[in-house]
């Protein structure tokens, strides 16, 4: 394990450092690590960002997008900078099965390993760990890290806060999550202070569908939404003909679960998803019910109790039967 002063003093030279994030990256993924990234080019690192996979284009016109390294597009200067570089910071995720083919590439590689994040569990393969699972982002750890561990608010700039605020943002539902605590909302005060455009940033996340993604959301809502009244359950499932049909592509589904969770009286919403190689879930819960245990359990997933995700390599239809069946087991827990 290293120390913060050695960091500090790591960080006192110019070093080759990858800063990597989950899979189908979202905000907080993208968010997070460009912060991270404009924090360290301006100390003059040799820094780049690689995603192990590509990630929604409502996210493309953050600072220093254009620096970013998707894994799956670019396999050997991706597993050249990672078995080259001094310090790999992993950000937003903490297995390195949410990285995919770059998790072996991270595992084996001799950096020292710099984990940021705030999910539940973490694996054990990292160097040095700025973990909170209360924490509503991991944005809201790289602000820490940078201003309270790496005591460097001097160099907090506008780009910097406009990553962090997206950050934090996009994973604390807007600021309305109990994880909004009043200490995330003096952090976002401060983002704003060092220039982040509050206003712009959500019209630039949030106001920028396509035409199509908007009538796939009113298809999803009128035709496809299931309430299961006796389990307080909602449901909403789409198969691969009607993401076709609508032109469905990454990151056009984000948050349609939401929709479910908002129907009155409801404790857990499940979107289900035909992918071209298996079937995906995403599910949301209130209060205490454990959204996560049953990704865990049965879907080969995890995640946090409110906001869970997992796989099925069965069928869409069979999915969505499998899961009505182990709402049988919740069924108290959903009825409180
Ligand atoms: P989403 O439903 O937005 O895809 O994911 C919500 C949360 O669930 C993510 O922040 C992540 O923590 C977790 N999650 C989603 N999919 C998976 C998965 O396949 N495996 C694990 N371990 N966690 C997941
Ligand atoms: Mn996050």
């Amino acid at each position: 394990m290293l120390s913060i002063s050695e960091i500090k003093s790591l960080l006192a030279t110019p070093q080759k450092i990858v800063i990597t994030t989950h899979h189908k990256p979202d905000g907080d993924a993208m968010g997070s690590s460009l912060g991270l990234y404009a924090y360290l080019i301006q100390m003059g690192h040799h820094v780049r960002v690689i995603t192990p996979t590509d990630y929604p284009s409502f996210l493309h016109w953050m600072p220093n997008n254009s620096d970013v390294i998707i894994y799956t597009e670019q396999k050997e200067q991706s597993a050249a900078l990672v078995a080259d570089a001094a310090l790999i910071f992993c950000l937003d995720f903490n297995s390195l099965g949410r990285i995919n083919e770059l998790g072996e590439l991270v595992r084996v590689s001799e950096a020292y390993k710099i984990m940021i994040d705030h999910h539940l569990e973490p694996e054990d393969f990292d160097d040095y760990r700025h973990w909170n699972i209360n924490a509503c982002a991991a944005a809201q750890l790289v602000y820490d890290f940078i201003v309270n561990e790496l005591n460097d608010v001097k160099l907090m700039n506008k780009d910097i806060a406009t990553c962090l605020y997206t950050g934090i943002m996009t994973d604390s539902g807007s600021f309305r999550f109990a994880s909004a605590t009043a200490e995330v909302y003096r952090i976002a005060a401060e983002l704003i202070d060092l220039g982040a455009e509050h206003w712009r940033i959500h019209q630039l996340v949030y106001d920028n569908a396509t035409e199509n993604r908007l009538r796939f959301l009113g298809h999803c809502i009128s035709s496809k939404l299931e309430v299961l009244r006796e389990y307080n359950t909602a449901i909403i499932s789409v198969s691969k003909e009607e993401l076709a049909e609508y032109d469905i592509v990454t990151g056009d589904t984000e948050g349609i679960v939401n929709y479910a969770l908002s129907v009155n009286g409801i404790r857990l919403a499940a979107f289900i998803i035909e992918r071209t190689d298996k079937v995906k879930l995403s599910l949301r819960s209130t209060g205490d019910f454990p959204a996560n245990e049953i990704c865990k359990k049965y879907f080969n997933g995890g995640g946090h109790r409110n906001a869970a995700g997992g796989v099925s390599e069965k069928g869409l239809e069979e999915t969505v039967h499998e899961f009505k069946n182990i709402l049988t087991e919740y069924k108290t827990q959903l009825l409180q």
